[in-house]
């Protein structure tokens, strides 16, 4: 983020997702630091507070991430994350399992998880690969849930968030940290809102 923010967005409403949402208002402010941008720095972190003061956050998010997605129950969900895994990961063991969790609340750093268990089949160790995305993202943007599904695909080769991890985001998704820094914003946008995360 830096000079090259957007001014705030003049075009009307149009998203049916975008115009559901409360105008912003009220009285609530989120006093630094902004716990989904921590890691971002004091600088970042006022410029975010000066959108929310001027009311253009939530402007800023709807501009560049208009467009839902249809992925809006477990199984749209899963067919979803095996379609992305097919075009960048073919060569990783199928998931098993994918689906909203609605006890991830996006609270921590945890915008989804994901799991590999091994047990013994028979003669066969079985490996279960499962991820859960935190059922904030239900609702999202298309390209935030995108975003979260390259996260944990990618973890599926790296565990750690190391550089090998972050080329595989970045090939799967070109535009990944700047996805991942508004995907933080839009989060802060929904908790600051006076109704918070619903
Ligand atoms: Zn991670």
């Amino acid at each position: 983020m830096g000079s090259d923010w957007p001014a705030p967005h003049e075009g009307g409403r149009s998203s049916a997702y975008w115009s559901s949402l409360p105008e912003w208002g009220g009285p609530v402010k989120p006093a630094i630091p902004l716990k989904y941008l921590e890691a971002y720095g004091p600088a970042v972190q006022a410029q975010v507070l000066d959108l929310i003061d001027q009311g253009s956050l939530g402007d800023y998010l709807q501009s560049r991430y208009g467009e839902a997605h249809a992925a809006r129950n477990d199984k749209a969900l899963f067919e979803l994350a095996v379609e992305w895994k097919n075009r960048f990961m073919r060569n990783t063991p199928p998931l098993t399992k994918v689906l909203y969790d609605s006890r991830l609340q996006a609270l921590s750093h945890a915008l989804g998880t994901h799991t590999t268990v091994s047990r013994v089949q028979g003669h066969r160790l079985k490996a279960s690969r499962e991820i859960r995305v935190a059922a904030v993202f239900r609702e999202a943007p298309a390209d935030f849930l995108k975003m979260v599904l390259v996260h944990e695909l990618a973890h599926m080769k790296e565990g750690a968030h190391n550089k090998a991890f972050y080329q595989l985001c970045t090939h799967m998704a070109p535009n990944y940290f700047q996805l991942e820094l508004d995907l933080r914003l839009y989060l802060t946008f929904l908790e600051a809102r006076p109704a918070g995360i619903p």
